[in-house]
Order: structure tokens, then C-alpha cells, then sequence
């Protein structure tokens, strides 16, 4: 398992690397192109940012925790990738991250097999890590400067790269602490830090690893405005993990399930409430009754409330099935419908 230790460390190697002024980049290799998807037309012109196509896992001599997963994101989309522990979210992430090397499969990472990637690849992902500890005597706004530095070769006319430090401290509500010492930020502050540190180069792409643990209400409403606005304004495309439903559904274009190391769901949060359940559940009270009822035609249902019983209907709640409901649905249908794999060959990935 790679730790936060271990990405740090690969994270400041790169810096490093990047600050010995390694501008001597392969541009990105030609590939070989993948099936077309239908989604493709209909969210993006562009090419997808992240493809993934039949990608499989195995570590070591265990069995397969990836089992093809075929996945794309495009330019500007927010993308919650849901699952239970073990599911293989991860492990996922750490191979479009370029940290992990996959067993076998097509991924394609702005355009660049991760496997590949170099310095000018990895400057335009943002990685915003669940617990940065290090640069604690560092003031705020000088950490901001010296890591924006190293982005500043990665520049191009269409995207300014790194962040004007004001503009990003103003971007994550940290402006009034940029003399602050990084070690004395509160928790939640922290996290904004840690999401400027991710952010700095004004990435393409941003990972966010359950973002918002420890947030305060308020802090996490911030949060999630921030989120948004990237992908509006600044059309960058996120990869989220979280285990906070409201979150996913609040934020992500598209929900993406995994289970057992396979997409089992892919769609909008309604597109996925739709799949699971064309039900709506209309409560309200009659003579001091209370009655659920689960109807398909929710208006028509109430409308023909009202028509026969009128004022002695009373604390009408009509509820449409959550985020909630389609995941825990989703995950057990797939829970027992699991079958024990047999290990099968892997084609192994030519380097
Ligand atoms: P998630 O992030 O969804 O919780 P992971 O990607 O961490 O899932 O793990 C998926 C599966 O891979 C789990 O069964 C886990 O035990 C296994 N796994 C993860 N990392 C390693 C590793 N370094 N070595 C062996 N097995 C691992």
C-alpha cells in the first residue's frame, strides 16, 4: 500500500526535479484510440481527461482487485467515484495518478499513459492528499510562493500556471492567514491549505481524497462552492472520493459506483435513482393518521389526495429516493449476487 508518506515523497521529488529546471519533456505519446462512448458526445467536445479501458490490478500473487474497469471523465466534470472499503477506489486513483503500475489495461491520463508521465504530465494534475503535516514553520503564503514556482515553466497562453498567490488564498478563504504559520492554522484551515497545495498549479485535473473529513458545517458548504466553481470557471475536471453521500450528490456531475473492484453503477445521481427505483414516497397525516405511501405518479397521487379527503390532509412530504437508498441498494444487489472469481491470465502491460 502506498502511504501519504510515500506520495509526499514522490510529490517533493518531483519539485524537486522540476526545480532543477527538467524541462525536457516528451510530449505525450500517440495511442492507440479507444471505442467510442456515447457520453463522449454528450458532455464534452474535447477528449476525455481521464480513459480508462479494461484496467485491471493484482497485487503481488493475490487475486484481481480491479476487474476492467472502464472509466472517463471529461474536461469540467466533477466525478464522486463511490464504494466500499476495498472496493478498489484507491488503488484506482493511485494508477491514474501514475503512482501505482497496473497490471494490465488502456489509461490514458490527459492524453499520457500514466505509466509515462513526466514532470510536465504531472504539473497540470492536482493531488490534494487527506493529511499534509509537513512545511509546519513555513508562513502560509510563502509556502504557496515557493511551490508555485516550480509550476511556472508549465505555464501555457491558455492557462496561467501557478496561481497568483493572492488570488489563490483568496480562492480557498485564506487570505486574512497568509502571514500565518502553517503550524498554527486551525483544522479546517489546514484542509483549505492542503486544497491551495493541490490547486497551485492550476491543474486540469484534481484527485481530492475525501475532502471535507473534519470540516465544519460552514467550512464544508465552502468547500463544496470551491468545487464548483472550478469546474464552472476554470473547467477542471475532478475526481472525488467520499464516503459522504449529500457530498457526492451535491457536487459530482456523475456518480460512479464501485464494488468488488468493478463499476457497478455510472450515471447522474437521478439517472441512478431512476435505475433503482421509479418510486416516490408521499407522507401526510388524515384525521391524525400518518400514512407512507410509495406511488409512481407522486402529483397525480397528491392531486387525488386532496380531491377526496381536501383539508383533512395535513404535513405533506413527498420524498424521491436519496443518493443513499441507490448506493446501499446498489452495493448490496451486488453483494449477493457475488460470485468467488477465478483467477484468470493478465496480459501484462508492455513497457
Ligand atoms: P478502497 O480505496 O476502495 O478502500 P483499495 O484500493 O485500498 O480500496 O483496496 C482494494 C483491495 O486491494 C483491497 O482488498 C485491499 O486489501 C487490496 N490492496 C490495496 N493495497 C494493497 C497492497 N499494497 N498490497 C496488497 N493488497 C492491497
Amino acid at each position: 500500500m502506498i502511504t501519504v508518506e510515500t506520495l509526499k515523497g514522490r510529490f517533493n521529488e518531483t519539485l524537486e526535479g522540476m526545480d532543477a529546471g527538467d524541462n525536457d519533456h516528451r510530449p505525450g505519446e500517440s495511442v492507440p484510440p479507444l471505442p467510442p462512448d456515447p457520453r463522449a458526445e454528450r458532455s464534452s467536445h474535447t477528449e476525455p481527461v481521464i480513459e480508462t479501458s479494461g484496467l485491471r490490478m493484482r497485487y503481488g500473487g493475490s487475486a484481481d482487485v480491479l476487474h476492467g474497469v472502464d472509466l472517463r471523465v471529461h474536461q469540467g466534470e466533477v466525478v464522486a467515484l463511490l464504494g466500499p472499503n476495498g472496493a478498489g477506489k484507491t488503488t484506482t486513483i493511485e494508477i491514474l495518478e501514475g503512482f501505482r503500475r497496473r497490471s494490465a489495461g488502456e489509461v490514458r491520463v490527459l492524453g499520457v499513459d500514466p505509466d509515462d508521465g513526466d514532470e510536465a504530465w504531472r504539473a497540470r494534475l492536482g493531488i490534494v492528499l487527506q493529511s499534509w503535516r509537513d512545511h509546519g514553520k513555513w508562513r502560509v503564503g510563502e509556502l504557496l510562493d515557493h511551490l508555485g514556482r516550480f509550476y511556472l515553466p508549465y505555464g501555457t497562453p491558455r492557462r496561467a500556471r501557478p496561481y497568483g498567490t493572492g488570488e489563490l488564498l483568496d480562492l480557498v478563504g485564506l487570505t486574512d492567514r497568509a502571514s500565518a504559520v502553517v503550524g498554527t492554522l486551525s483544522g479546517g484551515q489546514r484542509r483549505r491549505l492542503d486544497v491551495a497545495i493541490g490547486l497551485v498549479g492550476r491543474p486540469d485535473l484534481l484527485f481530492l481524497d475525501e475532502p471535507t473529513v473534519g470540516f465544519d458545517p460552514q467550512a464544508r458548504r465552502e468547500f463544496h462552492e470551491l468545487v464548483l466553481r472550478l469546474s464552472d470557471l476554470e473547467d477542471t475536471a475532478i475526481l472525488l472520493t467520499t464516503h459522504d453521500l449529500d457530498e457526492a450528490d451535491r457536487l459530482a456531475d456523475r456518480i460512479v459506483i464501485l464494488a468488488g473492484g468493478r463499476i457497478v453503477a455510472d450515471g447522474s445521481a437521478p439517472e441512478l435513482a431512476a435505475r433503482v427505483s421509479g418510486k416516490a414516497e408521499v407522507r401526510y397525516s388524515r384525521d391524525g393518521e400518518h400514512h407512507v405511501e410509495s406511488v409512481e405518479d407522486a402529483t397525480g397521487h397528491v392531486r387525488k389526495l386532496f380531491a377526496e379527503y381536501g383539508e383533512a390532509i395535513g404535513d405533506l412530504e413527498v420524498r424521491r429516493v436519496s443518493l443513499e437508498d441507490v448506493y446501499m441498494t446498489l452495493v448490496r444487489e451486488f453483494e449477493s449476487g457475488r460470485r468467488t472469481e477465478a483467477p484468470s491470465e493478465l496480459t501484462e502491460v508492455a513497457r
